[in-house]
């Protein structure tokens, strides 16, 4: 009451004067006011009692020294119905107090106003809205239950993977050793131009490019120290400084270099730097070539 721009009347019917001019034109009395006056049984009222006080009541039923107990409910109900009617008048704002607002409008605020405390009816679904919305602990749970799965589809993906795996796909055709007068120090493994080259295992790419009688290689380092070497590769997939996995593409067999057909000629280092028969080295670790 106190927040009505138009609270300085003090009258004793000064409540319903304002909720008459806040919201209706005088002669758009609402129902409820009227019947409150009306229904007010003249038998339960003492002789000496006006009809004044059942419009007095209005302003609050706190503020009657001790109404007839036969009044009493009546008079509550009054006060709720015009408390209601005040504070839809109240909360419909200044563009409806021309006398636009029709007895429906007031109707239809005040019965969704509980107990005419004007403003609760919008915070009602609004309450809703965000209970529904923001569930923190339901939330958490989701995504740790997602995290979990990732991590331990991770964790199965790289226990599947195999630690070593064949160069390339193709026909075996050189051995390690004493060729055509000369040491051979690695195996030929021959393909279509093209044809992918993998890392047979884990490691890091230490260089990726031009090499003397190779045409162009790759080499890479594994954890153990141990190089593989990859040449006459036509493409260059990895480059110096990649991390490779068994299995990681990291060129194409090509015919560059000092080579008689495409083909991918592989060496291994041990210790990077002892070249070793591949052969024996891949059986070592469960691969079979030529
Ligand atoms: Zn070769």
């Amino acid at each position: 009451m106190a927040r009505h721009r138009t609270s300085s009347s003090t009258g004793p019917s000064a409540i319903v004067e304002l909720a008459l001019r806040t919201a209706a034109p005088r002669t758009a009395v609402p129902e409820e006011v009227v019947a409150a006056r009306v229904e007010t049984p003249a038998t339960a009222r003492p002789a000496t009692t006006p009809v004044a006080p059942a419009v007095v009541t209005l302003r609050g039923v706190h503020r009657v020294p001790a109404p007839p107990a036969a009044l009493r409910g009546r008079v509550v109900a009054a006060a709720v119905a015009a408390g209601a009617f005040v504070a839809a008048g109240q909360a419909l704002g200044p563009s409806d107090t021309s006398g636009t607002t029709t007895s429906a409008d007031v109707a239809l605020a005040a019965g969704s106003a509980p107990l005419g405390t004007g403003g609760a009816a919008l915070a009602v679904p609004q309450v809703l809205t965000v209970a529904k919305a923001a569930d923190p602990v339901a939330t958490e749970q989701l995504a740790k239950g997602q995290r979990l799965g990732a991590e331990r589809a991770a964790r199965e993906a790289q226990a599947r993977r195999p630690l070593y795996v064949v160069p390339a796909v193709g026909t075996f055709t050189s051995g390690f050793g004493a060729r055509w007068g000369t040491q051979h120090l690695g195996i030929d493994i021959a393909n279509s131009i093209g044809t992918p080259i993998v890392s047979v295992a884990d490691g890091k790419v230490i260089e990726s490019g031009p090499a003397s009688g190779f045409g162009q290689w790759v080499r890479v380092q594994h954890d153990d120290g141990t190089i593989t070497v990859y040449g006459h590769v036509d493409q260059l997939v990895a480059h110096a400084g990649d991390r490779v996995l068994a299995g990681q593409e990291i060129a194409t067999i090509g015919n560059r270099g000092q080579s008689t057909g495409p083909h991918l000629h592989f060496e291994v280092w041990l210790h990077g730097t002892d070249k070793v028969d591949p052969q024996p080295w891949l059986a070592e670790h469960g691969i079979f070539v030529g």
